[in-house]
């Protein structure tokens, strides 16, 4: 797994436990198919209007631009989004995402709640 910023590379340890665990499992897997270890362009974020879940140390962003292909976003998002649930009450909200928030460019978004768990 690597880090765009070094700062957000010493924090890691201070985010989430769940986020950690899908941040490991997607880098296996992208090692494992696509023989690339992922990069996480963003973790902690300062609070702001959309600093969302970052603020809280439970998101993280995986560059996708020049780096993955559509297919291969596609079976990453799948395959988190099938071995984890964000909030089972709450089944409309996914632990992935494949989006471009206003301003920045299109990347994987990785959130977890207290409640996150895997399925099985
Ligand atoms: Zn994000």
């Amino acid at each position: 797994m690597q880090f765009k910023s070094k700062i957000d590379e010493s924090k890691l340890q201070e985010t989430h436990k769940m986020l950690q665990e899908i941040l490991n499992f997607v880098d296996k897997i992208s090692l494992l198919m696509f023989k690339k270890e992922i990069l996480v362009t963003s973790l902690f974020r300062p609070k702001t209007d959309d600093s969302g879940v970052h603020a809280l140390g439970r998101a993280a962003d995986i560059r996708t631009v020049d780096y993955f292909t559509t297919k291969q976003i596609t079976v990453l998002v799948f395959l988190i989004n099938s071995m984890y649930v964000y909030d089972a009450p709450r089944l409309n909200y996914n632990v992935a995402l494949y989006h471009r928030v206003e301003g920045n460019t299109w990347h994987i978004h990785i959130q977890v709640h207290d409640n996150t768990k895997i399925i099985w």
